[in-house]
């Protein structure tokens, strides 16, 4: 031991020094001049006073005040300071991989600009900047969550801050039950949670009255404009329902535009009816009035948004311009709409960026940068930009007033994934960005008496979504009970949803009858990905068609890369067709499109091919990359083989390839049931489904296969069903996991067996000998 520790003294009186030299650079101090001007540094000392006094502390702030980019590293530096930099270890969760990554290059900016990796570093999933040096360590809580399945008692960490818990997100609400348990083992760890709203006792409450800390904070008054005053102001006339046209372009997200709950838009728009012929309305003008009378949830279009931008470009003062959208879909239609207008789309005048989880790094820089004079910065953006990431020069926000949320239905077991309007305390939040560095500006595009009808807070994501990978990590924690487990949590999600998600687990093969974790189920919590996918991952490792699994996996997990511009959808779906050749399949399609990809990328014209084939280059990229982490990742935990032709000596193994998509996607199965000249399709639980427009499968009036398998139902009002592979019933029979609908019930005992044994390397061959036996029966 004291080898180790002589060695962490030194280590420690070197990050001393340089900290001390840094701290006295004039760079250094100019840094710090900046950092004291922030509100979190007038808290710096009680901060550490408390936190050394209790475990457990809660601190409130609004966003920007300093929380994220302060707290954690004045403990690093008062450590650091007294000789013990060494010894110490933080993490820092944040519920976004983007603003984890943003975060720390900000803070090791701060601290000198040192490699990331050194003191300071991140670690997202599939990805990381983290070294033996690195002292401060910013991950996503679903990456603590990871270590906390290896890891128990977070040994050689001294400080987890759980940052972002206002929003209540499902890994943030998972881990404070972990660590809610941890802490008594653990004395020595420190807790501190971090929120920006000012709802701390909930949280205090739940660690037994831990102290509250709120840092006053500083921002600028922000005048709020509702969609009466906006109308007014831009002189926009609302014409009718039919503006959703230009919301949006893609099919499928118009639908569900407009299919959004219409009991819940019935009284939103008899609200407005309700108040407009209440006498606040008189004041407006008569235009402003005739035009709120064709309100509708539908009618915040392209054009009011661009409206808006002309005038601010036009009218206001300087500052950027913040606009919060509902998604990637959205923001790059409505991108692609504002290139083309003549003073929006002028790069001279106009610098038009996007904000969203999976954009890109250079991007990311130059949001939170600033424009050349005379240029104005105007952000796209997804509710990240809400809280977790702040870009300083916002004096105007635009609000749609809706967010991409997913919410669970769970007596359909269904997820659906809507825009659904924001809480108060959202657009409180938004509009709060706008007043930073001095008086803003807002434009709510929803009226004044919706804003009143909103939820005064979003429920919490565990009673919204599907609980199948929470589960399997929790059961991964060596939990007797899962049930039991989630009662502990801060709001407990509903029985009949755990009892869904297990089994789910259990259909697929990964919990036993009795809810334990079977070998497969321990596998695939390692993943980082679905459940359903990492099953697919590891049977096409096991099968050795690993490649075209691995295109299918990183596709399903990034978006599709087949776009489907609204005025070209005919010679999209062509296009898209073309990769078909006859395989019923759009994983096959995708397989098929990438490869083509690939290839025309070796000849130089892969900007050809992809503009030819309605295929975007940014998504195949983005595949590119996924594939390449997830190969390394099954290496590491040596499922395939180092030497790629092993891996794939049956990939061209066209139906076992398919019966991999089924095995990953099952229970995701629909009958092909076949009318006179048309089809339908029925699932097993819900009946009636419907094909994506955008789907190969949708273009032919047979197909040859009894069976479809999918990867994804979105409930609208009807149920759709995304990507689809059609595949036989012997393939169902032996891939399908174990449903009871008339399958050979000696078959399905053959292939869990089959899992079960493969994972054991002392049986690798029976393994080998099941494995020939199957490849025999599907080759038939
Ligand atoms: P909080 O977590 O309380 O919302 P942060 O610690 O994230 O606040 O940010 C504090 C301040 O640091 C911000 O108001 C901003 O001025 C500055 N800041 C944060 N990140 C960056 C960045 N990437 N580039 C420039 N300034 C930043
Ligand atoms: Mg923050």
């Amino acid at each position: 031991g004291s080898v180790m520790e002589k060695v962490l003294q030194r280590r420690s009186l070197r990050m001393r020094n340089m900290q001390r030299a840094w701290q006295e650079s004039p760079e250094g101090k100019k840094m710090l001049g900046f950092r004291k001007s922030l509100p979190a540094f007038k808290e710096n000392e009680r901060l550490l006073q408390a936190i050394a006094q209790n475990q457990v502390i809660v601190i409130s702030g609004e966003t920007g005040c300093g929380k994220t980019t302060q707290l954690p590293q004045y403990i690093l530096e008062s450590e650091i300071e007294s000789g013990r930099g060494a010894f110490c270890s933080i993490i820092c969760t944040q519920p976004r991989r983007i603003s984890a990554m943003a975060v720390a290059d900000r803070v090791s900016g701060e601290r000198g600009g040192r490699p990331l990796h050194q003191t300071v570093g991140y670690k997202v999933r599939l990805e990381g900047m983290k070294g033996k040096n690195t002292h401060l360590l910013f991950c996503t809580s679903g990456i603590l969550l990871r270590r906390l399945l290896s890891d128990r008692n977070l040994n050689g960490i001294t400080h987890v801050f759980v940052d972002e818990i206002h929003e209540r997100g499902m890994n943030e609400d998972f881990l404070l039950i972990v660590l809610k348990d941890l802490l008594p083992r653990r004395r020595d760890l420190r807790l501190v949670l971090m929120s920006a709203t000012l709802n701390a006792e909930l949280f205090s409450n739940y660690f037994g009255g831990a102290p509250t800390i709120h840092i006053p904070g500083f921002t600028y008054p922000v005048k709020a404009h509702f969609l009466e005053d906006v109308l007014e102001i831009t002189g926009y006339k609302l014409t009718s329902f039919n503006q959703i046209d230009d919301y949006g372009q893609d099919k499928m997200w118009k639908t569900q535009k407009q299919l959004v709950p219409r009991k819940r838009k019935n009284q939103i728009t008899a609200l407005v009816e309700d108040a407009l012929n209440k006498s606040s309305f008189e004041s407006y003008s008569p235009r402003a009035r005739d035009s709120l009378s064709c309100w509708t949830p539908d009618c915040i279009g392209f054009n009011l948004i661009e409206a808006v931008l002309c005038h601010i470009c036009r009218k206001e003062r300087p500052g950027a311009v913040l606009v919060f959208m509902t998604g990637w879909e959205d923001i790059s239609c409505l991108r692609d709409q504002l290139k083309a207008h003549p003073l929006l789309g002028d790069p001279n005048r106009v610098l038009l960026l996007t904000c969203h989880g999976s954009m890109a790094t250079s991007e990311q820089k130059l949001i939170f940068g600033r424009p050349p004079p005379n240029v104005r910065k105007v952000v796209l953006a997804t509710n990240m930009a809400e809280a977790s990431i702040t870009i300083n020069d916002v004096v105007f926000v635009v609000d749609c007033g809706k967010a991409k949320e997913t919410s669970y239905d769970a007596l359909n077991n269904t997820p659906c994934l809507l825009p659904s309007w924001i809480s108060q305390a959202s657009a409180r939040q938004r509009r709060g960005r706008a007043g930073r560095v001095q008086p803003g500006e807002c434009f709510h595009l929803y009226p004044r008496c919706v804003y009143h009808a909103f939820a005064e807070y979003q429920l919490p994501e565990l009673l919204r979504t599907p609980l199948n990978s929470l589960c399997l990590q929790i059961k991964s924690l060596q939990v007797p009970s899962i049930g039991e487990f989630l009662s502990a949590a801060l709001q407990p999600p509903e029985p009949l949803a755990v009892q869904n998600a297990i089994g789910f687990l259990t259909s697929i093969g990964a919990l036993d009858d009795n809810e334990n974790l079977t070998s497969l189920g321990k596998y695939l919590s390692i993943l980082p990905v679905d459940p359903k996918l990492g099953k697919m991952l590891i049977m096409g490792a096991v099968f050795h068609c690993f490649d075209p699994v691995l295109t299918i996996v990183s596709g399903l997990s990034v978006r599709d890369p087949f776009l489907l511009p609204q005025d070209k959808k005919d010679l999209a779906g062509t296009a898209k067709s073309r990769f078909s050749a006859k395989d019923y399949s759009d994983h096959m399609a995708l397989v098929r499109a990438y490869e083509g990809w690939k290839d025309a990328e070796r000849e130089g014209s892969a900007y050809e091919y992809c503009w030819r084939n309605f295929l975007s280059a940014q998504t195949l990229q983005a595949i590119h990359s996924l594939r390449k982490q997830f190969n390394y990742i099954l290496r590491d935990a040596g499922l395939v083989d180092a030497d790629a032709s092993i891996n794939n000596k049956l990939s061209h193994n066209q139906s076992l390839v398919r019966a991999i998509i089924c095995s990953g996607l099952f229970p995701g199965i629909a009958s092909v049931v076949h009318r006179e000249t048309s089809l339908s399709f029925k699932t097993m639980d819900d009946g009636q489904v419907l094909l994506y427009a955008n789907s190969v499968n949708a273009r032919y009036q047979t197909i040859p296969y009894p069976w479809l398998v999918f990867g994804e139902k979105v409930k609208v009002n009807t149920v759709f069903i995304r990507d689809s592979t059609g595949i036989s019933d012997s393939i169902l029979i032996l891939f399908g996991g174990s449903l009871n609908h008339g399958v050979q019930a000696g078959h399905l005992r053959m292939l869990e067996g089959y899992i079960d044994f493969f994972m054991d390397p002392s049986l690798v061959d029976c393994y080998l000998k099941l494995k020939e036996e199957l490849n025999e029966l599907i080759q038939k």
